[in-house]
C-alpha cells in the first residue's frame, strides 16, 4: 500500500510503498478515510534528531497522528466493532493502567518514558497510508458522520478542545473575551468552539489576512498585528484585557503579545509549539494570571467534539488531497498556503 514514511531525522517525508498492516490482539485494521496533516509533523521531520526531541520519535514510521476510517478487519479478542463502521482515531497510546490513562487521558500517561511510542502517527505508524492499523480502545465512534471531514477533530478539534474546556472557569458569565492567536488548522476550530461553549466575544488574529477573513466569517473580531495591536486588542475589550488567550504558535511575539492583553485574574494557554519563551515578573503580568501550556486531550473529550461535530456546531474547514498528492499537503502547510485544514483520503472525498 501507499504510505508516506519519516525515513530520516531533517528530511522531508516520502511517499512509498510499504506492506499493508495486520491488526494484532485488541487492535482493529481501517481502511484510512481521512487523515489530517498538522504543524506538529513539521517538527517532527525538521526539528528533532537523535539528540532534541522525544527518543520515540525515532525514525522510520508512517505519518498522520490525526486520522479516520473504515473497520476492514478485527484483530483477536477484539469484540462489539462492525467491519464497515467509521471511526475517528485517539492518536496518544499510553500504558492503558495508570491513573492518567485510566481517565482517558494517555497524553499524561504516568509511564510515558518507557512506552515505545508516543501516539499512531507519532513513533507508530501513523494514518497517512491507505491501511492503518489502531488499537481497539482508542476508537471513537462517528455513526453517519462524514470521516473525510472529521479526520482533524482527532487533533486539530480535539487539542482547542481541550484547552478551552480548562479555561471554562475564567470564560464563565457575561461580558467575558478570548483571544485567538494564529489561526490554522488547530485555531480555526478553536473559534468554532468558543463559540459553541462560551458566550464570550472571540478575538482573533494571524499574520495572514485571508485567516482571518475565515475565522472572521465564523464570528470573530479580528485585529489585525503591527505596531499598537495590543492597544487594539484591549480596546475591543472596553479597556479590562482579555479573559482567556490561546496561543496556537507559541513563539516570544505571541507569548509576549498574550501577556500584554490578558486581564487581571485571566489565563493564558500556550498550545503552539515554537519554542518561544517569556520572562516572568512579579510587575510584568497582572494579578493571578495564569500562564500554562496543554497537550492534546482526552478520550472523553473526543467522543464530546464528536457530538459537536454530528450537531452542527462545528465544522472543519478542510482541502482534501490524494494520497498521490500527499506529500503536497505538507508543502503547503509549511508554506502557509493551506485555506482549511489539509487531508488526505486516500480512497476518495
Ligand atoms: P498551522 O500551520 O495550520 O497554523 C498556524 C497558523 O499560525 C497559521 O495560520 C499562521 O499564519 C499563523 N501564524 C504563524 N506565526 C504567527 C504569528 N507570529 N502571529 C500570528 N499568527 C501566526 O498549524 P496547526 O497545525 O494549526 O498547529 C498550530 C501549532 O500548534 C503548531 O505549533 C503545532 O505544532 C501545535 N500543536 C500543538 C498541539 C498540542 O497538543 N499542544 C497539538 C497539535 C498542534
Ligand atoms: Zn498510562
Amino acid at each position: 500500500m501507499k504510505a508516506v514514511v519519516f525515513d530520516a531525522y531533517k528530511t522531508f517525508p516520502r511517499l512509498r510503498e510499504i506492506d499493508k498492516p495486520t491488526p494484532g490482539p485488541g487492535e482493529v485494521l481501517l481502511k484510512v478515510a481521512g487523515a489530517g496533516a498538522c504543524h506538529s509533523d513539521v517538527a517532527v521531520f525538521r526539528d528533532f534528531d537523535a539528540d532534541f526531541g522525544p527518543a520515540q520519535l525515532k525514525p522510520s514510521f508512517v505519518l498522520g497522528h490525526e486520522s479516520s476510517g473504515w473497520v476492514e478487519e478485527v484483530g483477536e479478542g477484539v469484540t462489539g466493532i462492525e467491519v464497515g463502521d467509521a471511526y475517528l482515531v485517539y492518536g496518544p497510546t499510553g500504558c492503558g493502567h495508570c491513573r492518567a490513562c485510566s481517565r482517558g487521558q494517555d497524553t499524561y500517561c504516568e509511564n510515558a518514558a518507557t512506552m515505545p511510542y508516543l501516539a499512531t502517527g507519532l513513533g507508530r505508524d501513523g494514518g497517512m497510508a491507505e491501511y492503518v492499523a489502531v488499537p481497539a480502545r482508542n476508537l471513537v465512534p462517528l455513526g453517519d458522520a462524514d470521516p473525510v471531514a472529521a479526520a482533524p477533530l482527532s487533533d486539530a478539534g480535539l487539542t482547542p478542545y481541550h484547552a478551552i474546556k480548562l479555561a471554562l472557569p475564567t470564560l464563565a458569565g457575561g461580558g467575558k473575551h478570548a483571544l485567538v492567536i494564529g489561526l490554522g488548522g488547530l485555531g480555526q476550530i478553536a473559534v468554532q468552539i468558543l463559540t459553541a461553549l462560551t458566550g464570550a466575544t472571540v478575538i482573533a488574529t494571524d499574520t495572514r489576512e485571508d485567516a482571518m477573513q475565515r475565522a472572521a466569517a465564523n464570528g470573530a473580531v479580528t485585529v489585525a498585528g503591527g505596531e499598537g495591536q495590543a492597544d487594539r486588542i484591549r480596546e475591543a475589550t472596553g479597556g479590562k484585557g482579555v479573559d482567556a488567550v490561546f496561543d496556537f504558535v507559541g513563539v516570544d511575539p505571541t507569548i509576549a503579545l498574550a501577556m500584554s492583553v490578558v486581564a487581571l485574574r485571566g489565563r493564558v494557554t500556550v498550545v503552539g509549539i515554537g519554542n518561544g519563551t517569556f520572562a516572568w515578573n512579579f510587575y510584568g503580568a497582572p494579578y493571578e494570571v495564569e500562564l500554562t501550556s496543554t497537550y492534546w486531550g482526552t478520550i472523553e473529550e473526543l467522543h464530546e467534539v464528536v457530538d459537536l461535530y454530528r450537531a452542527g456546531q462545528i465544522t472543519p474547514e478542510v482541502e482534501i488531497f490524494s494520497i498521490d498528492d500527499a506529500l503536497e499537503a505538507y508543502r503547503k502547510l509549511e508554506a502557509g498556503e493551506l485555506a482549511g485544514r489539509a487531508v488526505v483520503a486516500p480512497h476518495g472525498a
